[in-house]
């Protein structure tokens, strides 16, 4: 039987979205034991997955998303993997796990497998699938060694395992005698402002593009984001503009995505934004051009200006909430 290690993450006491998703990656690899690691400040209370077993790693340095947090947290989880000998440590891929991720991978001298969307078990070799040139092409990666392997899963490329909560086993591991000094210096925290929902975890996506035209716009896409409970996003070409932070830029240098349904204003459809947005479950795309190539995408389309279409809808939202 395969064992897997995932680096679970917290989202308000509970296992985030991006941590179910892993389990169902995990428990698609077939016969396998899946265990979760949640590590946070003393006192965190692990919160009941669909897995064979749950370690709780405390420490003071493990509260807080900094660099600090960082080497700790490298620190503890290499210790993890050693005692518990996984055939694969599964992450989300995120800011701390694409530093986290690598470094553990040399400590733990197996292979790191970045960004995926697919993983399988292929004989005795773990075998993932990752999108290149700019999401136009899937290359498939067999891992060799015998591992742990390290790879981090793409949000959104599994849906979140719904099964009942099933922990067997509750193991604090204690990361104190693993963790050393920090190599790295906080200078200073910027916290990334936020309203509402956080835009990787909406089920609501409305987002716009250059089409738009300008900043304006974007009150009203902020506007009907509003009113559906979602979040907004944007193309690059609309962050570069500064028509919008780059927070909210969706795509292969942005964020991914994978709301029910992703709306969008005056966004062409190029493979680098799609690359963040193409596993919503339902695209609707608005554009004044028949020929542009998120219609490709979309389950459903507007050909037309965005400046009539948008306000209609948000009215039409209003009347029948
Ligand atoms: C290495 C690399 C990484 C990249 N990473 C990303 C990324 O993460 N995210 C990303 O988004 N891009 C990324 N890009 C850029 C990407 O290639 C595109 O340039 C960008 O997505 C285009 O943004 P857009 O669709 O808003 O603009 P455009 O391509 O200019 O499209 C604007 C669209 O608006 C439509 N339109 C015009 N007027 C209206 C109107 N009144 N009503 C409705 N529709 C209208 C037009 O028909 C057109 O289709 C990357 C590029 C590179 C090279």
């Amino acid at each position: 039987m395969a064992k897997a290690l995932i680096a679970g993450e917290l989202s308000n006491g509970a296992a985030s979205q991006q941590t179910l998703e892993l389990i169902t990656a995990a428990r698609s690899i077939g016969d396998v034991s899946v265990s979760v690691a949640f590590s946070g400040a003393p006192g965190i209370s692990a919160p009941s997955v669909p897995a064979d077993r749950i370690y709780v790693l405390e420490h003071d340095r493990l509260g807080e998303s900094d660099t600090a947090t960082f080497d700790a947290a490298t620190d503890a989880l290499t210790a993890l993997a050693k005692e518990t000998q996984p055939d694969v440590v599964l992450f989300s891929r995120s800011d701390s796990s694409s530093v986290i991720g690598p470094r553990m991978a040399a400590r733990l001298n197996a292979a790191f497998a970045q960004d995926c969307t697919a993983i399988e078990l292929n004989g005795d070799a773990f075998v993932v699938t990752r999108p290149v040139y700019g999401g136009n092409a899937n290359a498939r990666f067999k891992l060799n060694g015998s591992g742990p392997h390290v790879i981090s899963l793409r949000p959104g490329s599994y849906e979140a395992h719904s099964a009942p909560d099933t922990t067997s086993e509750v193991i604090h591991f204690d990361p104190a005698p693993h963790i050393g000094d920090s190599r790295s210096t906080l200078l200073r925290t910027v916290q990334e402002a936020q309203e509402g929902v956080r835009l990787e975890d909406a089920d609501v996506v409305v987002a716009g593009g250059r089409g738009l035209g300008g900043p304006e716009p974007f009150t009203q896409i902020a506007e009907l984001a509003n009113l559906l409970g979602g979040a907004v996003g944007a193309s690059r070409a609309a962050c570069d503009a500064g028509w919008i932070d780059h927070s909210s830029q969706v795509g292969l240098t942005g964020k991914s995505v994978s709301p029910r349904l992703y709306l969008s204003f005056g966004i062409s459809g190029a493979s680098q934004h799609m690359a963040g947005c193409s596993s919503s479950r339902n695209i609707v795309a608005v554009n004044t051009d028949p020929e542009a190539s998120i219609f490709g995408d979309a389950r459903f389309g507007v050909v037309g200006d965005f400046s009539k279409v948008l306000p209609a809808l948000i009215s039409a939202v209003r009347d029948i909430s």
